[in-house]
């Protein structure tokens, strides 16, 4: 493992250990006082002052704290950066719109987002708002979605995709869609889902919008390799496909068949398989065409990643190409193979979920508490009496050195064991295995320091720094709020939000307020390197330490759950003015007990009740005065209605 230097600090050098530039896309920086800022760009077109230059303002993360807390929303905070969600959009509608340009497509883009990577309302509305002008439309995976698209979307020109298993109830709220205009395909993910698009759509007497989602042969990189390709679970066969395409034949209704769909896997770090799935995309493409299919959408699902560890890599949590050339690499690819065969371009639609919403939330918590795995002070001399053991483990300690680390380790490792032997077996007292355990950590971090020196290095050795690592308790539940983490290892960017000029002297892993072993993270992209330990700094007595989780607005939200019922954190979503003051727009405050006991099917009356009883037996037995008891159901009543996470 890389040694990180911390010689000659500066906001310059912190931004480049967390690797800021690398994962924020601009989106985030330092500024001189050493606080993580917010950067929102003001292009010519939404410039409201006379001057048509982009201008950038800059808000400090700490600064939306401070009035987060002056409304009572105290950590952790969920903050939204409503800027960031728009300009996102802006970004994939553009970078779409220059490739077309520069490529001459002869078709138009048209951008879904699909509601499952987050549903909350807020981020919702202003995808549906905002993106009207690009016309962009969502995705729905569920009825619940469909009603959420139907009732959101502004405007006709705006597609809706549903995804997912589909009831008679979906395909009717689909058709009444319709029946007011709305492009609403509904895509075909099992072949048992057409006869009763078929039916149902005959039976109103509408004709459908369908999508056919097919299998691709192309695997993909990263962390969802497994289920792509052949195993992908959903999708026809090519068998299904022509099996489908009679089906609809015979009824009279190929002509609803408008769309092909293919989704190869989310978070696709490497663009060679974004290339490779369009290529065969549009191989069934071209031969639908031939075979009468009057297709004019090509919708190549989601999968444009987000660089978590800002490496550009292929690794999973990374991704090997730029927007600009997702965008490129995909339309050549279309052109490449469509336009030999004299078959006319189709719209593109693409249902870029993460890609949109990742950037624009933050989870913000504070430090509670640090636990340091250091020695208390070793006495020059022991005791006379001390077993021999004893003796030479503290002999140890005295010759420490670059040349002797491994021999030193193994043989405090040894004298450590057999004395914890000797307690098991009674002949030593528990001081003097305190005593041994004591100089055994003294040892390891006397090595620690010299194991960048080490020649040649052993996994013990090496994983030694992680081991001794401090813990650092945050005010927060990763199953809540950071789940991916948790479930499938996840990178997040965490660093301090503030004091970034001041060089960190502490390394940590993070554990939340779960009492799970797994509530940790241990995992981190540290000065380009993958690290398990975080550079931290040292708590200052009667302040507060905060950190942010970046890049958390996809999936983390709706997948989170109620783990020893810590509930959804307080949420503010800010917009930045041009000016570099910023607005609270929305604001709701997390879950309160109450809320999270109920969803576990406890009602806080009956709770109440029940307590209270209890207290009068309490009176009753003369364990508590009335007065008491008074109080004691008052403190129970406001820890009802309190916060699920630490208060101070
Ligand atoms: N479309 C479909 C059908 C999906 O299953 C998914 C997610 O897996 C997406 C779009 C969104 O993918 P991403 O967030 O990688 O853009």
């Amino acid at each position: 493992m890389k040694s990180i230097s911390y010689n000659n600090w500066s906001v310059a050098r912190a931004a480049e250990i967390y690797g800021i530039h690398e994962w924020s896309s601009g989106y985030f920086g330092v500024d001189d006082q050493g606080q993580l800022q917010c950067n929102v760009t003001f292009s010519d077109k939404e410039s409201t002052t006379a001057s048509c230059k982009p201008k950038s303002v800059h808000v400090p993360l700490m600064d939306i704290i401070e009035g987060s807390k002056e409304r009572g929303l105290d950590m952790p905070v969920l903050l939204r950066f409503e800027n960031l969600l728009d300009d996102r959009i802006t970004k994939l509608n553009t970078a779409f719109a220059d490739a077309i340009k520069s490529t001459n497509y002869q078709n138009h883009y048209r951008g879904v987002f699909p509601i499952k990577v987050n549903q909350q309302a807020q981020v919702i509305e202003e995808i549906a708002q905002f993106g009207n002008r690009y016309n962009h439309g969502l995705e729905a995976g569920s009825k619940a979605e469909l009603i959420i698209a139907l009732a959101n979307l502004p405007s006709n020109d705006a597609c809706i995709v549903c995804n997912g298993y589909k009831d008679d109830e979906f395909i009717t709220l689909g058709l009444h869609a319709r029946q007011l205009g709305i492009n609403c395909f509904f895509v075909v993910e099992t072949f048992c889902e057409i006869p009763t698009i078929i039916k149902t759509s005959q039976a109103m007497g509408v004709k459908p919008l369908i999508g056919v989602r097919i299998k691709l042969a192309a695997k993909v990189d990263g962390y969802w390799s497994d289920d792509s390709g052949d195993r992908s679970i959903f999708g026809l066969s090519t068998s299904q496909l022509m099996e489908a395409i009679d089906l609809l034949k015979a009824e009279g209704m190929l002509d609803c068949l408008q769309l092909l769909h293919c989704h190869i896997g989310s978070q696709i770090p490497n663009i060679q398989n974004i290339r490779a799935g369009v290529l065969e995309a549009c191989r069934y493409y071209a031969d639908l065409v031939k075979e009468g299919v009057p297709l004019g959408y090509l919708d190549m699902g989601g999968g444009l990643a987000v660089d978590y560890q800002g490496a550009y890599t292929n690794a999973t949590h990374s991704m090997n190409y730029g927007l600009r050339e997702y965008c490129v690499d995909m339309i050549e690819s279309i052109i490449e193979t469509l336009t030999p065969e004299g078959i006319p371009h189709p719209v593109i639609i693409t249902e870029s979920g993460r890609a949109t919403v990742a950037y624009s939330s933050v989870l913000l918590f504070n430090v509670l508490d640090v636990s340091h795995f250091e020695p208390s002070p070793i006495p020059d001399v022991l005791p006379d009496d001390s077993c021999e053991q004893l003796k030479s483990i503290r002999d140890v300690l005295d010759i420490v050195g670059v040349d002797n680390a491994q021999e030193c380790y193994n043989d405090a490792l040894y004298y450590r064991d057999e004395i914890r032997e000797s307690f098991r077996r009674g002949q030593v007292n528990l001081r003097t295995k305190a005593m041994a355990e004591n100089i055994y950590l003294a040892i390891m971090q006397k090595i620690v320091p010299l194991i960048s020196q080490v020649k040649r290095l052993s996994k013990e050795l090496e994983a030694l720094p992680e081991s001794l690592s401090d813990i650092y308790y945050g005010n927060f539940s990763l199953f809540q709020s950071l789940p991916d983490a948790w479930a499938i290892n996840q990178t997040f960017p965490i660093l301090p939000i503030h004091r970034l000029n001041e060089a960190p002297t502490r390394d940590a892993i993070l554990a939340d307020l779960t009492c799970d072993c797994d509530g940790k993270i241990n995992n981190f992209t540290i000065d380009g390197s993958e690290r398990k330990t975080l550079p931290l700094h040292k708590i200052n007595s009667g302040e507060e330490y905060y950190l942010g989780a970046f890049l958390v607005g996809a999936y983390q939200e709706t997948l989170g759950d109620l783990h020893n019922l810590f509930g959804d954190t307080n949420v503010v979503s800010v917009r930045i003015n041009e000016d570099g003051s910023f607005d609270y727009v929305r604001e709701m405050e997390g879950d309160t007990i109450s809320d999270v006991l109920s969803y576990v099917e406890y009602y806080p009356k009956a709770l109440t009740e029940s307590f209270r009883k209890r207290a009068e037996q309490g009176v009753k037995s003369g364990f508590i005065t009335a007065i008491e008891r008074q109080k004691m159901l008052k403190n129970f009543g406001e820890s009802l209605s309190g916060y699920t996470y630490f208060e101070k």
